[in-house]
């Protein structure tokens, strides 16, 4: 088996297709090379050998050894270097690379192959003794920590005492003899530890890091983040052995890190920092302060330090060209690390470029524009549920701002919340309904869970690629980062900016987009809807099939989802219009009335009521069709319950307290859900259903009159469970129709449907299509019927069928095409071979979650229905359902 592939020199053994087996860092590596692109030369071990290695108790397959060998002399004579020589050394990076990027995985050893015998060469091939002993002195430290797991704080410690020792303060102060001191302790403090010396035989170094890298694909981070992630173990990290080349050779070095254009915004122009004379990590480190690489860039920031095309124009040019090849080549904005070594350019790292909401849409729309990408492209790029960030609020511009602190608008968007400092604070604060900002004064991985149940993320340290930044940027949530000025005390639970401190709890306000953090609860505003976000909602409007509804019965609702581009309504629940405080007097005397002719006096007064509010919605969606369901909970949720209640309401009423309570037990049942409802109410009192029918028709008259209102009103019957259910009601609304069109002179356009929302409709569809004229799947109470789950009940133990793998997803967010989908297919087969014009909708929950739409499009159906917010989500979803 070919276990190693060798890049370097403008050709490479690997490519980019190759992902799966050489990791994405690896198959990126030998793609560029392939390319002609500089990339210092090196080879990768596959992540076959990291699968065989878990097989196999934790070995190497027996061909490795002098496959690693070979591809280290190909490497040796690609660089005239050799592993060990002391005229030339050859020095090497080791890093990880699994098929996604993956934190938790083992950090990148870098300059492995100093020993004492080849760094004094190093010092001379650099001209710099310094260089060469503080980069062996650093080497012994990573490898120690990263490797022989002996802690970097131990290094540190031995640091600051021979510092102090000779009276230094900085780490420039240390002359040869001095890091000489540090390198000979450091070596004694490892074999001390360990109880054997550091590895001087760069075979011994290389072996004990490749082991490392594999080893860390079991550990607990690695292993935490694959299962938050849904990766699976099966899939191996790959390990990249690279030739190094020195970012800290001096003034003419440099190493830094760019986005083909801006991750934030999505703007196309080169973006990223840049460290003179620095190695590696040094710039997301934070500890010097970045430079821009474009003078525009400096120029809008206002800094005076020079940008890399100010102070190494040649190496700018360059690179700057090879971003462009880079993302012709890959048809995307790229993500990538170089290093300038004494003017000359190596490209280190490419991949795709994790943005945000905001700036992946731009970037596809500009794409689809720049003829680099087709629309179609452009849509499937987006991930509908990110759309959810473009719709939600930033600050009022017109609000007094209290500003309080600053860092850098690391992730976009505002959210004011109660102040935390721990993850876990975060997630328990949340799980009480508490709208909570994560304060830490930086981010690691174990934090994700509480920056997940946090509104917005605010950290005191780090840079626009620093942890918190790039996981903020991903999950949409807005961040703050480096705020320098805040004090986070975290003993005290205190934030201290500007003289005040700020005790847990206290209230501020985050502006992921400026940068800014402000006191108290800011006003907010509504988003921009045109522009990108428009042109990408047209071109999917063109592609998708099925039809786009809101489940609305305000007229702000209605409103909203109309300029979300709503097309009709397709449930108006008409119990929310039986709460207002000037109905449920009237609805209440219905409930209470003995006889018939009580409850239609009752009725008659809420009459006008249902009227207008039909007519209003009716005008408002301007001809579009609007699904409105007859009355559908039992009648005990509009009683009084408590003591306290009825007391009151028999005193407004003016009816006997004790009949009230009557009443209200009467009708209080062991399982509502399962209870007098629906259409049961109907069949009961058929008198409601008579008034909503006719309200429903008056309005359609009414606003029929108003140009462009004219609407064709379909008339939902719930929870029918029989053919002859259905036709009962149905009965009663086609003759309230016949009654209205003879006292208003106008006919009547309608049609009556049903809810498929009981099994045994969905199974009994065919005989039900009979008299419906159009299906909605009320895929909530399907779900909860067809798992015999009460929705209301089940958070109790839904979270550990999950953990426990019995439910994937939650079936109440996403459609269980398995079971509940098995009962829409049916229905709609069963529905369509009766009338194969019936119109099939969704009005459940699962009508605006992506997942559950695809599986719309693949039975068919002729629309979802979904809240305003989820509209633009439900538009792509479709078009990408279509494609
Ligand atoms: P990560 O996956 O955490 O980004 P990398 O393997 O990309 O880790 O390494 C981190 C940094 O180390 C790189 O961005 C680069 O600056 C530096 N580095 C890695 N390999 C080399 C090398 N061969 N020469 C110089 N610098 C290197
Ligand atoms: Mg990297
Ligand atoms: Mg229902």
């Amino acid at each position: 088996t070919k276990w190693v592939y060798t890049f370097g020199d403008g050709t490479a053994e690997g490519a980019a297709e190759m992902r799966n087996l050489l990791g994405g860092k690896g198959a990126n590596l030998a793609e560029m090379s392939n390319l002609g692109i500089p990339v210092p030369p090196g080879f990768t071990i596959t992540t076959e050998v990291c699968t065989h290695y878990y097989a196999n108790d934790r070995t190497f397959p027996d061909d490795l050894k002098d496959q690693v060998t070979a591809a280290l002399e190909h490497m040796a004579k690609l660089t005239g270097r050799d592993f060990g020589d002391d005229k030339r050394p050859l020095l090497v990076s080791v890093r990880s690379g699994a098929r996604a990027s993956m934190p938790g995985m083992m950090d990148t050893v870098l300059n492995l192959g100093l020993s004492d015998a080849t760094v004094e060469a190093l010092g001379e091939e650099a001209g710099d003794r310094r260089f060469a002993l503080d980069s062996y002195r650093r080497f012994i430290q990573m490898y120690s920590d990263v490797v022989l797991g002996v802690g970097h704080e131990n290094f540190e410690e031995v640091l600051e005492e021979i510092k102090d020792a000779r009276n230094y303060t900085l780490d420039t102060d240390l002359d040869p003899d001095a890091w000489l001191e540090v390198i000979d302790r450091y070596k004694k403090l490892v074999e001390a530890e360990l109880g054997k010396p550091f590895p001087q035989d760069p075979m011994d170094q290389i072996w004990g890091a490749i082991g490392a890298v594999f080893g860390s694909w079991m550990n607990q981070r690695a292993i935490t983040y694959r299962r938050l992630h849904n990766l699976p173990a099966a899939w191996g990290t790959a390990v990249n052995i690279q030739a190094m080349v020195f970012g800290n050779m001096g003034d003419s070095s440099a190493t830094g890190v760019a986005f083909t254009r801006n991750p934030s915004t999505g703007e196309n122009a080169l973006y990223g920092e840049f460290l003179v004379n620095a190695q590696g990590e040094d710039v997301v480190a934070g500890i010097r302060t970045p430079q821009h690489l474009t003078r525009a860039a400096r120029e809008a920031s206002g800094v005076d330090a020079p940008a890399l095309e100010e102070v190494m124009p040649e190496a700018f040019k360059e690179f700057a060209g090879i971003c462009t090849k880079l993302e012709k080549h890959y048809r995307d904005m790229q993500d990538v690390e170089f290093t300038i070594e004494r003017g000359k350019l190596w490209m280190l790292q490419t991949r795709n470029g994790k943005r945000t909401a905001k700036a992946a849409l731009k970037v596809a729309v500009d794409m689809a524009d720049e003829g680099m990408i087709t629309k179609e492209e452009a849509i499937g790029r987006i991930e509908p549920g990110s759309l959810d960030q473009l719709l939600h609020p930033t600050i009022d511009p017109n609000a007094e701002r209290h500003v309080i602190g600053s860092g850098l608008p690391a992730s976009p968007g505002a959210a004011s919340g109660e102040i935390v400092f721990t993850a876990d604070e975060a997630e328990a604060m949340a799980g009480k309904g508490h709208k909570v900002i994560l304060v830490r004064v930086e981010t690691s991985p174990e934090d994700i869970h509480g920056m997940h149940a946090a509104e917005a993320i605010l950290t005191t340290r780090g840079g626009m690629t620093s942890h918190a930044a790039v996981v903020a940027r991903g999950m949409g949530t807005p961040c703050v980062s480096g705020a320098g000025a805040i004090r986070v005390d975290y003993v005290k639970q205190t934030m201290t900016s500007a003289g005040r401190t700020f005790q847990k709890g206290a209230i501020v306000t985050v502006d992921g987009t400026t940068g800014e953090v402000l006191d108290g609860e800011v006003p907010m505003l509504q988003p921009e809807l045109s522009g990108d976000f428009g042109k990408l909602m047209e071109w999917a409007d063109a592609l998708r099939r099925m039809k786009v509804r809101t489940n609305a019965e305000t007229p702000a609702d209605a409103r909203t989802a109309v300029n979300f581009g709503a097309e009709g309504i397709g449930l108006c629940r008409t119990e929310h219009m039986f709460f207002e405080a000037d109905r449920i007097i009237a609805v209440r005397e219905m409930i209470l009335s003995d006889t018939e002719e009580g409850r239609r006096a009752a009725l008659a007064k809420l009459l006008p009521m249902q009227r207008g509010d039909f007519a209003e919605l009716f005008e408002i969606m301007h001809g579009l069709p609007v699904t409105i369901r007859l009355l559908d909970p039992p009648l005990h949720e509009f009683l009084p319950h408590t003591d306290a209640e009825i007391a009151e309401v028999a005193k407004v009423m003016g009816v006997d307290r004790e009949k009230l309570r009557e009443r209200s037990e009467s009708l209080a049942e062991f399982n509502p859900m399962l209870g007098h409802r629906g259409c049961r109410l109907a069949v009961s009192y058929p008198e409601i259903a008579e008034m909503q029918a006719r309200a429903i028709f008056e309005a359609a008259v009414e606003a029929g009159k108003k140009a462009g209102a004219h609407v064709i009103p379909e008339v939902m019957v719930p929870l029918v469970a029989t053919k002859a259910e259905l036709d009962l009601v149905k009965d009663r609304i086609d003759a309230m129709a016949k009654a209205v069109s003879e006292d208003t002179g106008v006919e009547i356009q309608y049609h009556v449907g049903t809810m498929i929302e009981l099994p045994r409709a969905a199974l009994r569809a065919g005989d039900i299509a009979n008299s419906a004229e159009f299906f909605s799947f009320g895929t909530n109470d399907l779900t909860q019927t067809t798992f015999g789950i009460s929705r209301d009940d089940a958070a109790s133990f839904i979270g550990t069928y999950q953990q426990k793998g019995i439910f994937e997803q939650d079936p109440f967010v996403t459609l269980d095409a398995e079971g509940v989908g098995e009962l829409v297919a049916i229905a709609a087969e069963r529905g369509r071979a009766t009338r194969p014009d019936i119109k099939l909708g969704i009005c459940g929950e699962h009508g605006g979650d992506p997942a559950s739409i695809h599986f719309c499009e693949k039975v068919g159906l002729n629309y979802v229905s979904c809240s305003p917010f989820r509209v633009p989500i439900a538009r792509l979803a479709a078009a990408q359902a279509a494609l």
